[in-house]
């Protein structure tokens, strides 16, 4: 289908998992993606899909340099700030350094290419940009989860601001706050606990109970979500939460 024809867009962390999907989705509706990441071997097979719309490049969310120059290439009327990392523990465990990479990661980064993107959105009149958060954070809590819950809630409020300011320049600004879903971090993840719990099953067992629905979710089910934001569809929201957890926050 052609929901997104005309429509260029900018994809952060498409290498895999949500990024991944979400870049082949809004290119299965038409328009031309730009798919980044930092991991230019995951990131090459997207080429698999046979998607003649996707170019791929390499572009590092912490690097303003590198922001900039993939900013100019693709000149996007729709970013997705996909990229972010889950760090493990409570407040007692954090590190300044973890804290550090996690707030520069999972949150400058938002400021970093949305300040790179607002220009040409406001030239042309119009944007979208569609930022990852979580259900997790803001919406609920989470055992060890202080210092994602932390760049999560954050992500929240960059979007309220940046939606706020540039609602009269026909920029959109909203966030999406998956529950759990399944992509290679997320099996690491699984993995790790199996080691603490000394049970697979026990592991599997304790984030699918998360979702009252009984399963995590495909990245392809997230990324029906983006496409909506990415598309005209959604013209009259901005500045919000869409959560989408499988009813984790919702009971
Ligand atoms: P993932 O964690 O498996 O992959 C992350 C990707 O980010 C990798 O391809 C990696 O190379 C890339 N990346 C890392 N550092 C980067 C950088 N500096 N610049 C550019 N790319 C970089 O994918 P996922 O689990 O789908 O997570 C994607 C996003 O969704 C994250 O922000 C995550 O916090 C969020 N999220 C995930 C879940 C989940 O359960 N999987 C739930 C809610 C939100």
């Amino acid at each position: 289908s052609e929901r997104l024809v005309g429509k260029r867009v900018l994809v952060t962390a498409a290498g895999q998992g949500i990024g991944r999907a979400s870049a082949i989705a809004m290119a299965r509706e038409g328009a031309q993606v730009f798919a980044t990441d930092i991991n230019l071997e995951n990131l090459s097979s997207i080429r698999s899909e046979n998607l003649e719309n996707i170019e791929i490049f390499e572009m590092n969310v912490t690097d303003d340099t590198s922001v900039a120059q993939g900013v100019e290439r693709a000149n996007p009327d729709v970013l997705f700030n996909c990229a972010g990392f889950v760090h493990h523990g409570t407040i007692l465990d954090a590190t300044d350094e973890e804290w550090d990479f996690a707030m520069d990661l999972n949150v400058r980064s938002m400021m970093r290419t949305t300040k790179a993107v607002l220009p040409g959105m406001v030239e042309r009149g119009g944007g979208s940009i569609i930022n990852m958060s979580s259900a997790l954070g803001s919406i609920i809590g989470a055992p060890n989860r202080f210092v994602y819950g932390v760049t999560k809630a954050a992500v929240v409020g960059l979007t309220k601001s940046v939606a706020v300011d540039f609602i009269t320049k026909g920029i959109r600004c909203n966030c999406i706050c998956p529950g759990t879903v399944d992509s290679p971090s997320w099996r690491d993840r699984v993995e790790a606990l199996a080691q603490e719990l000394g049970s697979r099953e026990e592991a599997m067992a304790q984030f699918v109970a998360r979702q009252p629905m009984g399963r995590v979710a495909k990245a392809e089910e997230i990324a029906a979500l983006v496409v909506y934001l990415a598309s005209d569809e959604s013209a009259f929201t901005t500045g919000h939460t869409h959560i989408i957890d499988g009813g984790w926050s919702g009971q």
